[in-house]
């Protein structure tokens, strides 16, 4: 209580004399504030200064304005209201823009230190006269090339250099050089480790820290040399562990071991932050040299909230702000109490936290020395003069650096300062109350997950942020590597059935592995799959939906149960790396809950009533369903097939790839542990052009589900059109194939995303995914920095065994398929220019294939157009997004395409005129999610309804409509007239 006093005391005296400090008050404080009330003004406002950076043509700039604001309200400054209204004027345009560019440089340059290290230097000088500290930052968030990393190292070795000479020349001055009863360094580095490794990952943790530390140690070995102090900020949530681990390794790195001048920030919105500080101490305490600790509420709010609930992942911060604030007054007091162990900041400009640290300080015995004090530069002004006045230290945070890596710091600024969630006192405007109430943390803390409702949900996918899913797939694989070499029969009728002729499955990342023998059917073993299939059907088609629907979750729930194991399988068989794995499972576990689900609701009985007539719609299984998964899916398309086949009624014949059988294998396995009857999905491992065509012209064969090749795809077309003798039904084909997807890159893009987005889209999986980007369209104005990018961005990309979390990129599927690749690749090069191609020798073993990059492609030629299957991508030029549009839907496919625009207008072009049956807009176009992404093509990447969509199962029935006239003699039943 007597604490609570004091910080209610110390408040107030806070309150009362900031508001005696005069204030400037401008327009950027009533656009906070208008942002604070109007969610739609405050995303066209942060979305504008997003993009201004990237329209440096004025008439484009105009435009966007008046895309952004023309139909909203807004309280921008004279200028830009005026530059607004003058945008429908393109001779007015080069007199608006600028005006509007200038406005906008004013507010970043509010937050921003200078945008190099000269003007830097000026601003920490103006501090220094203030009184006040400073911590430095080059702006920029991750760094999406090790080219780009490279730069970051030299940018704060350079940095460290100047700096530390400059703060030299300066005069002593007590408040800034002594702090902790030692002479404190002048220079103070805040530093983003992201920014030094392109490839962080968290599924990576050891392989991440190792190349962060690579490009660490030797700033901090400057740093140490310059009497510099080093801060490790804290970033988005992947990241802790990383940075976390980087920070304690430091610690205990002999070279840094008696150094105290490093530190790490924490994030009490985090629900681990007070764990993590608890294991800093520890290190801490046997160190016997000090660090510091920067507590800060942390700025990624909006982010981490929208990331988890978009990925299902229980959110990692607090989810009330008084919870924030409690903790953040938790974890001060426990800082405060491991004095001098480990040395405290209290960044904030909230008021209430101000005094609760002063408080607890006091508390604790701690003199004004013992700690410090951190602001943002541009923030709460007049709080920080206050600080000053009354003896406290404060550092401020000072980023410098060129406006556009700045803008996305700006956003961030902005966002936070107009979010609802704001936990600061902005100390911009008086108008704000200011609240001086103990936080005290909510007694129902919410439920992990964010949204909970009984709709379908996504299985989420590891996130890799815990430990534990890290050791769990370390230790599948190696149960998995154990079990190599097995041999797998076919199941017919529930039995096993072990043939002479065999398929060898190996391992393409190490084609001397074996990974499993398969059995090889024949014509016959497979008319002994098809009686099986049509004798289960008798009893199946009675089966009511329910209870098969009950089947589809129950083998859900064994393959949850088992779904790292089955990401294995995937890595050694298919190359997979773990994310691309573990996604598949998830998606295969999707298919069967959410086909569970589309079944039961397709069960319930439209009816439309008349008097004297009683109707009623049903579906009806069809029969037996051959079912042809590829290999690039070897369980998601497999399982999807299967499973919307056999709930419906119908029974199934699989016949997986050849290059996946023992994933199929495992899983036939797995469902008829789900109890499954006999002869409902009969496994049948062979040639496709052997048994596959053999089942697909078969009389009794009534739906084939196909998801492959365009040839093999229009084949199957072809062959299913044939009526056989004695044939008495249409065959049903849906056929899925394959696409020869566009994404195109215009000139106001996200460079950062375009290029990431693109990189992700063609590489991933090796560029295997029916979805993958094998060309990207690019807007001459911006194709030349997006290609330098572009290519460092893929050179950066990490290639080995799968098996290694730190490898983006594995083999291609076979040996035939790299040989098929290179030699496409051979003639490409006689076509164009090759912008990236190191190909490694040291690629002995396995079927590697690097990123490949073709520019400047002609839009007829074979590279432009052909399906290749493999990391290799054409970059084609657009004189404007007319002709992109026009070059994206020059193609014989239309599965997927991207846009990567900010500009309203193309994005609504995209949306009507790009032909494809998934378009994405400013994100990757691979990873359609069952349900929220329904997936597949038109004109020949596929027929039928899409796959994961409330009509895929229509497909895989006949609909009946049943009428009965329900009047004798003139009465109806009296029902039927109240129905009506
Ligand atoms: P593929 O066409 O070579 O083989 C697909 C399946 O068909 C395999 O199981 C194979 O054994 C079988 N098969 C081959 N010849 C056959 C025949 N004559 N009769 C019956 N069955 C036969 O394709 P793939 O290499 O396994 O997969 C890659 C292709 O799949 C790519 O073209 C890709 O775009 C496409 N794909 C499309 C989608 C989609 O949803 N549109 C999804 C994944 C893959």
């Amino acid at each position: 209580m007597k604490l609570e006093k004091r910080i209610q005391e110390l408040g107030s005296e806070l309150i009362i004399n900031t508001r005696e400090l005069d204030v400037e008050q401008n327009w950027l404080d009533a656009l906070i504030n208008h942002a604070i009330s109007d969610p739609q003004f405050r995303i066209q406002t942060l979305r504008f200064i997003d993009v201004l950076p990237s329209l440096d043509d004025d008439i484009e700039l105009t435009r966007h304005l008046q895309e952004y604001f023309g139909s909203l309200e807004t309280p921008l400054p004279e200028l830009a209201l005026w530059g607004l209204n003058q945008s429908d004027k393109p001779w007015l345009a080069h007199i608006a823009a600028p005006l509007v560019r200038y406005t906008i440089r004013s507010l970043a340059r509010r937050f921003m230190g200078g945008s190099n290290i000269q003007r830097a230097c000026n601003t920490v000088d103006k501090l220094k006269h203030a009184g006040m500290s400073s911590s430095l930052d080059i702006l920029g968030e991750d760094s999406v090339s090790e080219h780009e990393a490279d730069a970051y190292l030299k940018a704060y070795l350079e940095m460290i250099l100047a700096m530390s000479a400059h703060m030299q020349a300066w005069t002593d001055l007590e408040i800034v050089d002594q702090l902790h009863g030692r002479a404190a360094p002048r220079l103070n580095v805040s530093l983003k480790l992201s920014s030094l490794y392109s490839q962080i990952d968290a599924a990576d943790i050891e392989g991440s820290v190792r190349a962060i530390k690579q490009r660490l140690i030797p700033i901090l070995e400057c740093a140490l040399e310059h009497h510099a102090f080093v801060m490790i900020d804290m970033e988005q949530y992947d990241y802790k562990n990383i940075i976390l681990t980087c920070f304690l390794e430091i610690l205990e790195d002999s070279r840094f071991r008696y150094w105290p001048d490093i530190g790490i920030a924490i994030q009490t919105y985090l629900r681990d932050s007070f764990d993590d500080l608890s294991r800093i101490v520890e290190v801490l305490k046997k160190r016997a040299t000090p660090a510091t600790v920067r507590l800060v509420r942390g700025a990624y709010w909006d982010y981490e909230t929208i990331v988890a609930d978009q990925n299902n992942w229980p959110s990692p911060v607090w989810l009330h702000k008084n919870d924030t604030d409690a903790n953040f007054e938790r974890c001060m007091d426990f800082l405060f109490s491991e004095h001098p162990v480990v040395e405290a900041v209290i960044a904030t400009h909230n008021t209430r936290s101000l005094a609760a640290a002063m408080a607890i300080a006091e508390n604790h015995n701690l003199s004004k020395q013992d700690y410090e004090f951190q602001m943002l530069y541009g923030m709460a002004d007049s709080l920080k003069d206050l600080l000053v006045q009354r003896q406290q230290h404060l550092r401020i945070y000072v980023p410098y650096g060129e406006t556009l890596p700045g803008m996305a710091y700006l956003v961030r600024r902005l966002l936070e300062n107009s979010s609802g969630q704001s936990v600061l006192d902005m100390g911009l405007t008086h108008d704000q109350p200011v609240d001086l109430d103990k936080p005290v943390f909510s007694l129902h803390e919410e439920g992990k997950k964010l949204s909970v409702d009984s709709r379908f949900h996504n299985q989420a996918l590891y996130r890799f942020t815990e430990t534990v899913e890290h050791d769990v797939f370390v230790q599948a694989l190696s149960q998995c590597r154990q079990q190599f070499g097995q041999v797998y029969p076919l199941i017919i009728d529930g039995k096993s059935c072990h043939t002479k002729q065999t398929i060898l499955s190996i391992n393409p990342a190490s084609p001397d592995e074996m990974v499993g023998v398969v059995a090889s059917a024949s014509k016959k073993l497979a008319d002994a799959a098809l009686d099986s299939a049509k004798k289960a059907h008798v009893y199946w088609r009675r089966v009511s939906v329910t209870e098969r629907a009950s089947y589809l979750r129950k083998i859900a729930s064994l393959l949850q149960d088992r779904r790292v194991e089955f990401a294995a399988w995937q890595i050694f068989e298919a190359g997979k790396n773990w994310r691309e794995a573990d996604a598949d499972v998830c998606e295969a576990i999707d298919f069967l809950n959410y086909y569970a689900d589309q079944a039961e609701r397709l069960d319930q009985m439209t009816i439309n009533q008349s008097s004297g007539e009683q109707n009623s719609s049903c579906y009806r299984p069809r029969g037996v369903g051959l079912v042809i998964p590829p290999w690039n899916f070897p369980l998601a398309i497999l399982t999807g097939m299967m499973a919307a086949t056999i709930v419906c009624g119908n029974t199934a014949i699989v016949k997986p790839s050849s290059q996946t059988p023992v994933i199929a294998a495992k899983f036939v396995e797995l469902i008829h542990q789900a109890g499954l009857p006999e002869g409902v999905v009969n496994l049948l491992t062979g040639s496709g052009a052997d048994i596959g065509e053999y089942l697909a012209n078969h009389v009794d064969v009534q739906i084939i589900a196909f998801t492959g090749s365009m040839t093999v795809g229009s084949h199957l077309i072809n062959i299913a059109a044939q009526l056989h003798p004695g044939q008495t039904h249409i065959k049903r084909i849906i056929a899925e194939m394959g696409g020869k997807n566009a994404i195109i890159v215009d000139t106001d893009a996200d460079m950062d995303e375009a290029v990431t987005g693109t990189v992700s889209s063609a590489f991933g999986f090796q560029g295997q995914k029916c979805s993958a980007a094998s060309r990207v369209i690019v807007l001459d104005h911006v194709y030349d920095c997006f290609l330098e990018r572009l290519v460092e961005t893929a050179r950066s990309l990490r290639i080995g065994q799968p098996e290694d979390p730190g490898n983006v990129m594995g083999p291609v599927i076979s040996e035939q398929a790299q040989t098929h690749i290179l030699s496409v690749i051979n003639d490409g090069k006689q076509q164009t220019r090759v912008a990236l191609y190191d190909y490694a020798d040291h690629f002995d073993k396995g079927y590697f294939i690097p990123p490949v990059i073709f520019t400047d492609v002609a839009a007829d030629s074979m590279l432009a157009q052909q399906e290749i299957f493999g990391p290799v991508l054409s970059v084609i030029r657009a004189r404007d997004f007319d002709q992109a549009l026009q070059l994206a839907n020059n193609s014989q496919y239309a599965l997927t395409g991207g846009v990567y625009s900010r500009d309203p207008d193309h994005l609504q072009r995209a949306k009507s005129e790009f032909n494809v049956g998934n378009l994405y807009l400013n994100r990757k176009i691979t990873g359609a999610l069952v349900s929220r992404q329904p997936f597949g093509g038109y004109k020949l990447s596929g027929t039928g309804y899409k796959a994961g969509s409330e009509n895929y199962l229509l497909q895989f029935m006949n609909s009946s409509t049943i009428t009965e006239n329900t009047m004798r003699r003139g009465f109806a039943p009296m029902e039927e007239h109240n129905n009506k």
